[in-house]
């Protein structure tokens, strides 16, 4: 059994009133694809953004590679190296090139000399389909191709663990296919995934693991072919019916 990579021990988080996460309780593997499904307001993304730390937990713990996520400075600096993640908004930098983009953190976060950067950033081009892009402007990429260059600006941190939080799911339709094509190849590699998404084929095919919040709750936990071919709970049934 591999490592487990990230650790989530009967973790809560309120806003205000709101119980949002309610003892979560889930173990992600080195090179598990773990993919996250609920209803809209079930807690994914609060999920998500306390993993790298956007957010605080009221209760329990994260871990990373066994060691508690910190609170700030430094460490957490680290950290959120460690941890990439890709939303549903790309927020590339306009006035930037997609090379400067993608090796700006590098540059200023890990240290690496501008040659290191620039030949990491056109490697990892090339494995998102877009070797020929380096020097365009964000915006005069199709949105599928910003989301590709997000996803290789998230792979030049070398993280040990890619977080998505819906991120096809303000595209195109005709742009989606190439930004899941590449999660897929990404999966395939090895990467230690935790996804967020809508696009229920991309859950049956890609994850290990499909794991169902509802209201703030680990509601079921199963294989894809199990969750869609007979998943066990009602609300799951519900969440089904409406999405497939
Ligand atoms: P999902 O991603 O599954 O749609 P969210 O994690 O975004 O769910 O939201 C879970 C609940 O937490 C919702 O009730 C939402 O309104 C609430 N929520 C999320 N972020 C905040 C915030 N920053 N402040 C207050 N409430 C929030
Ligand atoms: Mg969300």
């Amino acid at each position: 059994m591999p490592e487990v990579l990230v650790r989530i021990e009967k973790v809560n988080k309120h806003f205000g009133e709101n119980h949002v996460l309610r003892d979560i309780d889930l173990d992600i593997h080195s090179g598990e694809v773990v993919v996250l499904l609920g209803a809209s307001g079930s807690g994914k993304s609060t999920l998500c953004r306390c993993v790298n730390r956007l957010e605080t937990v009221d209760s329990g713990v994260i871990s990373l590679a066994g060691v508690p996520l910190p609170d700030e400075g430094g460490e957490l600096a680290r950290l959120r190296a460690r941890v990439g993640m890709v939303f549903q908004s790309f927020n590339l930098f306009g006035h930037l090139s997609v090379l400067d983009n993608i090796t700006l953190a590098p540059i200023r976060v890990r240290g690496l000399s501008r040659r290191e950067a620039d030949e990491r950033a056109r490697q990892l081009l090339d494995r998102v389909g877009l070797g020929d892009k380096a020097d365009a402007r964000p915006a005069q990429l199709s949105g599928g191709q910003q989301q590709r260059v997000a996803i290789a600006r998230a792979l030049a941190m070398d993280p040990q663990v890619l977080l998505f939080d819906e991120p096809t799911s303000a595209l195109d339709p005709e742009t989606v296919g190439e930004v899941l094509d590449v999660m897929a190849a990404l999966a395939a590699d090895g990467m230690t995934m935790l996804v967020v998404t809508h696009e229920m084929g991309f859950a049956r095919r890609v994850a290990d693991r499909i794991v169902f919040l509802d209201e703030g709750r680990v509601h079921e936990t199963a294989t894809p072919d199990e969750f869609f071919d007979a998943p066990r709970t009602e609300r799951a049934r519900e969440f089904l019916s409406k999405v497939l």
